[in-house]
């Protein structure tokens, strides 16, 4: 069953640039997609359109069977990593996690539950009080996933999320963030510009060129020999 139907979306920039093409996608519950293609290819608009930081030029948004198409981030059930981790560095580790769910109203007792189950879930048990500048650059992306999972999203995107990140960590991390994914059965849109990236850790990927579909596959018949 498809959680999120994405119907004919485009988005076109001033200039015009054509970023999204009329582009459909069904996602289903658990899938892992990712969207691969060369810069400029629209991935990050495309993403950024189911997250709702980008308003689509025309075209159908569903999760669940639910609109979501003009609702603000913040509304929607989609928890969005970035290329670089935007953490608060003010707020320790614990409070970075904590503070959205404070907006949601959670008792203090609940948060700290949640707080300490997803540093659990990324292996980052016992961190909660170190400074966010005091950690790596492979933790502090961890933290980042662990900001979006606490609040329990239905669908995660991953904007590159290991771009900052060096070949040997980018690898460790590729194979720890499929194996929280397939644990919590999280359906998850991933964008990369990584081949490798996208075989180890797609269900299907969609090879995506000048805003539009150019091939949707699993990794084996996307990559397989000719
Ligand atoms: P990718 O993520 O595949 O590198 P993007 O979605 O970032 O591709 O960009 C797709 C196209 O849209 C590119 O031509 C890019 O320059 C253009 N674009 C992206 N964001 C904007 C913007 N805010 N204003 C104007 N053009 C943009
Ligand atoms: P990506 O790594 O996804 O290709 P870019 O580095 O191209 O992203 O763009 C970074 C930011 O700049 C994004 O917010 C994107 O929307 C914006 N952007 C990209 N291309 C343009 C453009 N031609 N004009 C204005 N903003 C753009």
């Amino acid at each position: 069953m498809s959680v999120l139907k994405i119907t004919d979306v485009s988005k076109i920039f001033a200039g015009p640039t054509v970023a999204v093409d009329n582009f459909s996608l069904e996602v289903a519950d658990g899938e892992l997609v990712c969207l691969l293609g060369p810069s400029g290819s629209g991935k990050s608009t495309l993403l950024r359109m189911v997250g709702g930081f980008e308003r689509p030029t025309s075209g159908l948004m569903t999760i669940d069977g639910d609109d979501i198409t003009h609702l603000p981030p913040e509304r929607r059930p989609t928890g969005m990593v970035f290329q670089s981790h935007a953490l608060w560095t003010h707020m320790n580790v614990f409070k970075n996690l904590a503070f959205g769910l404070k907006l949601r109203g959670l008792p203090q007792d609940q948060i700290t539950e949640k707080v300490e189950a997803v540093l659990e879930l990324v292996g980052l048990a016992g961190y909660g009080t170190r400074g966010v500048n005091q950690l790596s650059g492979g933790q502090q992306q961890r933290v980042a996933l662990a900001r979006s999972l606490v609040l329990e999203p239905k669908i995660l995107l991953l904007d590159e999320p290991f771009a900052s990140l060096d070949q040997h960590l980018r690898e460790r991390l590729r194979e720890e963030v499929r194996d929280i994914q397939q644990r919590l059965k999280i359906t998850t849109l991933f964008v990369t510009h990584g081949q490798d990236e996208a075989l180890a850790m797609a269900d299907r990927i969609v090879v995506m060129r000048d805003g539009r579909t150019e091939q949707i596959d699993r990794p084996d018949v996307v990559y397989r020999e000719p």
